[in-house]
């Protein structure tokens, strides 16, 4: 099976041969980047990440950077993986010293993966016990609409691969 860390390839290549117009590199597994040796000319000693695949950056980025980012998400149970790499996309996190985003935020933010907004909000009021399990009152008659749009104030969503959404808290 396919998984997300398999999908993390970049490009590292020789900066020395770039600036004289040759692309001398090849694509390796993000993970092994950083060890990853592109070019045998003594002479030339600097490598670059000038493509990748997968990783949830723009740009160009150290092969150092690359491997760690991706250690860091294969550190990350599967299950949750796509939610991460689509938090880091948005950008709303700290980073530590190497620049990677901070995993406790992800931790904090996170609120599940839900069919809509709206899908979140009912499922949110269900478990702070707003909504009655059993009938006591009409439910019905309660504005989803409105108090998804109040709920959805603080906080976002991006699309989930299986056509629902992941919920984020902002702080
Ligand atoms: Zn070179």
């Amino acid at each position: 099976m396919m998984t997300t860390t398999d999908a993390m390839r970049v490009w590292v290549g020789c900066l020395a041969c770039y600036s004289e117009g040759r692309l001398v590199g090849e694509w390796v597994d993000a993970v092994d980047a950083d060890t990853f040796i592109p070019c045998e000319r003594p002479d030339h000693e600097e490598w670059w990440c000038l493509d990748h695949e997968g990783l949830p950056i723009d740009g160009e980025c150290s092969p150092m950077y690359a491997a760690a980012l991706a250690r860091l998400l294969s550190e990350v149970v599967e299950w949750q993986r796509g939610a991460v790499i689509a938090w880091i996309k948005e950008g709303n996190y700290s980073t530590d010293v190497e620049g990677l985003p901070v995993l406790s935020d992800f931790d904090e933010a996170y609120c599940g993966e839900y069919d809509s907004p709206r899908d979140y909000a009912q499922t949110y009021a269900e478990e702070c016990g707003l909504v009655p399990e059993e009938y006591v009152w009409p439910t019905s008659c309660i504005d989803w609409e409105q108090a998804t749009r109040e709920l959805m104030m603080d906080h976002y969503t991006t699309p989930a691969p299986g056509g629902g959404v992941y919920v984020f808290r902002t702080f």
